[in-house]
């Protein structure tokens, strides 16, 4: 900070035309022990300042050519001269002229004939005066500078309700329109109360008449409109603003934009809060938010129904479509979950739409819905139908249309449990019931289902055991041309010889495997098992066959798996066309290129590939032309209704002149009825495999079959 400059060192610069005056002047003054310079006239006096920028000016205003009044103009448009003091000498005593004098920026006049015994005095207290409002000045300055910094305005109402507000309040108020625009006027109290944000208007008037009329300070975080519209979060304090005499003259206060981290503070909360996919509350929130339906509940003796909603074979989506779609179809799903709660008749049955029913998302794949005020279990079942409704709408993926299905397990309160914990564990063993019965369904809590949920933990134990002491089985399934009767090939399927639950089907255990990563000793297992079984045939007698094995996504992504293969045949002598490799169109869309390099390797070799559940699947025809694969099979479902003339039917029909045009051969799974059987011989589809020909067969009964069938020719 630039300190007053020593009267003994202060530069004065002397402007007068008169020889005589400007002497003793400038005699007087450093007499006093300034350092002085003359000047005879306006034209002399500028070049001067510009060059010694004087500490102050003693200006004559009488001067031929340029006069007092106009040096002094020039002068404040100098760079230095802004703020030096300036004294004009004047011998015309009228307020006029005095008033020209100011207008022009002088600082003050001493009137001639002098008194040289005050001149210096007069001097030095003008240097004096001019070097405490530089000071005063520069210490405003660096207020506003450190207000500017901290966001933070200052103001003052006084008791009459003006009001004296800081430049940074006011930029504050005006937004981000600000300079660019006029600030807003803050002139009154009531104008910086038209700022507060009508939600917040009651305690901000209530804490400043409060401290108006009983000198209550306060502290409060509020939010303001700016003139510009956007709203801002601030922090004020405020207290009573009094004289010496403690006499209140009104309040002060200061105001500080504290947006930042009032959004920090609620991105926290959200993260803490919310699941950052989908916007719902997390587990953690949804228990606070839940609490209030259940004391609800509890004083009413009303019931609840907590419904766990787990979507069915979502790992497969992601794996097919990526996690960004994945998500996207999560989103999807939530907004309809959240969109079908407001919707619904609960929102007008329990009165407050807020109360109608509180949705988390809670895993992966799963939402959890608590509903309150329900009649009983027959509208929560009502409630899980119409859920699955909401979800079963089509979802537009890669221009591909899913319908998505979802286990929901129920839980009713009080019945089923009287806390939320025990309502979420019951729910979901509900769900994992309504999973294992079938999916795409609901099912309620109930004890037994308790029971079996628990036994299925043990399951991934007892199957690691079973692969370990060879309780697995293959099964043959025989593909028969429906033209004469002959059998082509057989499909392998596995089984679980269980030492106590008996024969295990794979749907009861292919997902767990699947899940648990027990699916590769699995799949080791079966390859083996149905080359073995293809040499032994062969070994016999038995006219040669292609038998097709099922592969897991796992087994087919396994850079391992040609190696394997190879070995396999070698080792059973086989030719690798003696095998057909089954996938799935799900299992190859996760990533195309790689598939269909995997693929193209696979086929390279000699075996053949075949598209298993078609029609079941996400393919396009576009993908269908890139996977080199020999075969189709048509899912049985569509084979079911071929006769019946339903649109599956048509699909069926369809899927066989597909299979014609690409060159593929097809198969048709799951045949039972000679009406099946007819329709698709009549649309070009002869190579058969259901339940009409032969359920899946031990090897013993097979190989019976295979005799039978091999005598015939
Ligand atoms: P999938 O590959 O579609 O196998 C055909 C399923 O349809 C078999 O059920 C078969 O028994 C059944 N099926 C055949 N004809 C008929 C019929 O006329 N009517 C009816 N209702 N069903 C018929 P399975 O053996 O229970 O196998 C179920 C699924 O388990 C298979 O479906 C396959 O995805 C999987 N799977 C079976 N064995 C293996 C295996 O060794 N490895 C792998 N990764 N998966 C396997
Ligand atoms: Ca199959
Ligand atoms: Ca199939």
């Amino acid at each position: 900070m630039n300190t007053a400059p020593d009267p003994v060192q202060a530069r004065l610069l002397i402007v007068d035309d008169d020889l005589l005056l400007r002497g003793i002047a400038a005699r007087t003054l450093q007499h006093a022990g300034f350092d002085v310079s003359v000047a005879d006239s306006g034209e002399a006096a500028l070049p001067c300042f510009a060059q010694h920028a004087h500490d102050l000016v003693l200006l004559d205003v009488m001067m031929p050519g340029l006069d007092g009044y106009e040096v002094c103009q020039r002068i404040r448009a100098m760079p230095r001269g802004a703020r030096v003091p300036i004294l004009m000498l004047t011998g015309l005593n009228d307020t006029g002229s005095i008033d020209l004098a100011y207008r022009h920026g002088a600082t003050d006049f001493i009137t001639k004939p002098i008194n040289w015994t005050l001149l210096a005095h007069r001097v030095r207290y003008a240097l004096r005066a001019s070097s405490a409002a530089e000071a005063m000045r520069r210490s405003r300055e660096s207020l506003a500078r450190a207000q500017r910094l901290a966001g933070m305005g200052n103001w003052v109402v006084l008791a009459d309700g003006r009001m004296e507000a800081s430049a940074e309040l006011l930029r504050l108020c005006s937004g981000d329109t600000w300079p660019g625009s006029e600030p807003v006027p803050l002139a009154t109290l009531a104008a910086f109360q038209a700022h507060v944000a009508a939600a917040d208007l009651e305690p901000v008037q209530q804490a400043r008449d409060q401290l108006r009329r009983h000198g209550t300070a306060y502290q409060l975080e509020y939010r303001i409109v700016c003139a510009d519209g956007s709203q801002r979060s601030v922090f004020e304090q405020a207290t009573p603003l009094r004289d010496e005499q403690g006499q209140a003259l009104g309040i002060e206060g200061i105001t500080q934009d504290i947006t930042a981290s009032v959004q920090a503070r609620e991105r926290i909360r959200q993260l803490a809060h919310y699941d950052n996919v989908t916007g719902l509350p997390n587990r953690q929130f949804f228990a606070d938010l839940a609490a209030p339906t259940l004391e609800r509940a509890r004083r009413h003796v009303s019931t609840c129904a907590l419904l766990h909603v787990d979507i069915d074979r979502f790992k497969g989506i992601n794996d097919a479509f990526g996690r960004l779609r994945g998500d996207a179809v999560l989103q999807t799903v939530a907004q309809r979950l959240r969109a079908w709660i407001r919707g619904s008749d609960l929102a007008a049955s329990s009165g407050a739409p807020a109360e109608a029913g509180v949705l988390a998302r809670v895993g992966g794949n799963a939402f959890t819905l608590l509903i309150g005020d329900l009649a009983g279990q027959a509208q929560a079942s009502a409630v899980a139908l119409r859920l699955l409704d909401a979800i079963a709408q089509p979802i537009e993926v890669e221009a591909q249309s899913l319908v998505l299905t979802a286990s929901v397990g129920v839980a009713l309160f009080p019945a089923d449990a009287q806390d939320l914990a025990g309502l979420t564990r019951c729910a979901e063993q509900a769900a994992y019931a309504a999973k294992s019965a079938g999916r795409a369904q609901h099912q309620f809590f109930c004890a037994i289902t308790n029971a079996q949920a628990a036994g299925r933990l043990m399951l991934e134990v007892d199957l690691r055991r079973g692969i370990a002491q060879g309780e697995l089985r293959l099964h043959f399934q025989p593909q028969v041309d429906a033209n004469d009767g002959r059998i082509v090939g057989a499909e392998a399927l596995v089984r679980w010889q269980h030492p106590v639950r008996g024969l295990v089907p794979p749907a009861d255990f292919i997902p767990l495997a699947e899940d648990s990563g027990l699916i590769v000793p699995l799949t080791d297992w079966v390859l083996e098992a149905a080359c073995a079984q293809l040499r032994a045939w062969r070994d016999a007698g038995l006219p040669a066959l292609t038998l097709s094995v099922n592969l897991a996504a796992t087994t087919l992504a396994d850079p391992a798996l040609t190696a394997r293969l190879d070995g396999l045949m070698q080792r059973h002598r086989l030719a690798p066309a003696d095998l057909k490799l089954e996938v799935t169109e799900t299992m190859l869309m996760h990533d195309v290129d790689s598939a269909v390099e995997r693929l193209q390797a696979l086929r390279a070799r000699g075996h053949r590939l075949s598209l298993d559940d078609f029609g079941t699947g996400y393919s396009s025809l576009s993908y269908l032309k890139r996977f080199p694969i020999d075969e189709l099979k048509i899912d049985r479902a569509f084979v079911t209704d071929a006769s019946r003339g339903g649109r599956d039917g048509a699909l069926a029909a369809a899927i066989i002149v597909l299979g014609r045009e690409f060159g593929l051969g097809v198969v048709a799974e799951g045949v039972e009825t000679p009406q099946q059987q007819a329709f698709l011989l009549h649309h070009g589809c002869h190579v058969h495999q259901g339940y009409l020909y032969a359920r899946p067969l031990p090897a013993a009964a097979f190989e019976q079959m295979l005799r039978a069938d091999n005598a015939q020719r």
